[in-house]
């Protein structure tokens, strides 16, 4: 039986549209891995040489090869493994600019980000502007939520250290063009690491680093990838950390890697340079078994059920759909507002009245709900996974139609 024909037989009244949130349902192969990890392999990885260890070692490193083959990392040890997209960007963020202010205070850094970025960028690197440490352009995005490379090249100064923007929006859906930003910056600025923020897209598209000019790539395992929660990646280019030395990426977090633990300094070397403190093994077994299990058909039915969303909540009265017109340069992501309500008001009845989970608000992404005109109280995000079925988006778009139909929740009194 096909694995989405199965989720759909999983006994549950749950009809889950958040998937750009974190996937769920879990490939079954997950939580199966997970348990035989923590009951036969559970060691500390990469810490003693007895065969628990080594088993947990052996897994990680298994996980962090797959990954890398993932996004076609030329070598493994370039992926560096995370708990998670907000961890590999603070570790790329904070890294590249406390090794650049080290080398060279002033003039001060600068950083460019688009104004589709997700807060885990965006407070990142305000940190850094609020504390005057850098200088910071925010390039705007148009009503679809669309970076022009151009836009992005404009803004570049021989100071530029960092570019960085998500491959997709979040909360619209909008698919970036990381291979033309990357061209129009290296062009403006040569020295510039160009990092993408691949949360929304990786397990729903091809990612190649070499071939696209992505110096850092920041990945999700729980959202495209099916795995669990607490699991990430940061891919590290050679011009970022050159196998030479003199890197561009200052680790702040230091500790333990199991090797070399005699004398205070850091590795050098990747992965351990970059990668101190017990792994999460246990959910890298379980983002291991995912990609192994991923049904190649997954991203063609999500994209055909945001084609059904698109076209049926256009067709009623009230709704206003934000984002691109179509399916095409889209995540599997509709971002729609219902006249009247609040997105608030209709994510709380679609789950309390309906079972049907959905993300109203402004999504970690605020400036691009100013940006798209929905900044204030933002819209709904509704995202099917690997096991949406037809049924799911049936009942999803009944129960929108029946809000349409009915008065809005007064507003408190303030
Ligand atoms: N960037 C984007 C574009 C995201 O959608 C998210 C998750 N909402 C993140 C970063 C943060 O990812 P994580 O939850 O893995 O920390």
């Amino acid at each position: 039986m096909q694995r989405h024909i199965l989720a759909a037989l999983m006994p549950t009244d749950l009809n889950y549209l958040d998937n750009a949130a974190t996937s769920w349902p879990k490939p079954p192969e997950v939580g199966a891995a997970i348990t035989s990890f923590l009951a036969e392999k559970a060691g500390n990885p990469g810490r003693g040489g007895h065969r628990l260890a080594r088993a947990a070692g052996d897994l990680v490193e298994q996980a962090r090869e797959r990954l890398a083959a993932e996004i076609h990392a030329p070598c493994a040890k370039r992926m560096i493994l995370t708990h998670g997209c907000t961890d590999s960007v603070n570790l790329a963020v904070h890294g590249v600019l406390r090794a650049a202010i080290r080398r060279c205070a002033e003039p001060k850094p600068h950083v460019v980000v688009s104004g589709i970025e997700h807060n885990a960028i965006l407070r990142t690197v305000h940190c850094f502007h609020n504390d005057k440490h850098i200088l910071m352009d925010i390039v705007p995005c148009d009503s679809e939520g669309w970076v022009d490379p151009a836009a992005v090249a404009a803004v570049c100064t021989p100071e530029t250290v960092l570019v960085s923007v998500a491959h997709a929006s979040n909360a619209v859906g909008t698919i970036q063009d990381a291979p033309a930003i990357s061209r129009a910056v290296r062009a403006a600025a040569p020295e510039a690491l160009f990092m993408v923020d691949a949360a929304q897209t990786l397990g729903h598209m091809p990612i190649d680093v070499e071939a696209m000019g992505i110096d850092l790539l920041a990945i999700a395992g729980h959202k495209g990838l099916c795995g669990p929660t607490g699991t990430g990646g940061l891919y590290v280019s050679e011009r970022a950390y050159p196998d030479t030395g003199d890197s561009r990426v200052f680790c702040q977090r230091r500790g333990g890697t199991g090797m070399k633990s005699v004398g205070l300094d850091m590795p050098t070397e990747l992965p351990d340079a970059l990668e101190a403190g017990t792994t999460n093994a246990a959910g890298f077994a379980g983002l291991l078994a995912a990609m192994d299990a991923r049904d190649p058909g997954a991203h063609e039915r999500e994209m055909r059920l945001t084609g059904r969303i698109l076209d049926e909540l256009r067709a009623m009265p009230g709704i206003t759909v934000h984002g691109r017109p179509g399916t095409e340069g889209r995540t599997p992501v509709v971002l729609f507002s219902i006249e009247g309500w609040t997105a608030r008001d209709v994510g709380d009845i679609l789950d309390a009245q309906h079972g049907i989970c959905v993300r109203g608000g402004t999504h970690c992404a605020p400036l691009l709900h100013q940006l798209i005109g929905t900044g204030d109280g933002g819209a709904v995000r509704a995202s099917p996974g690997w096991a949406t079925t037809d049924a799911e988006i049936d009942a999803f778009l009944e129960a929108v139609g029946t809000l349409v139909r009915s008065p809005a929740p007064a507003v408190p009194k303030a």
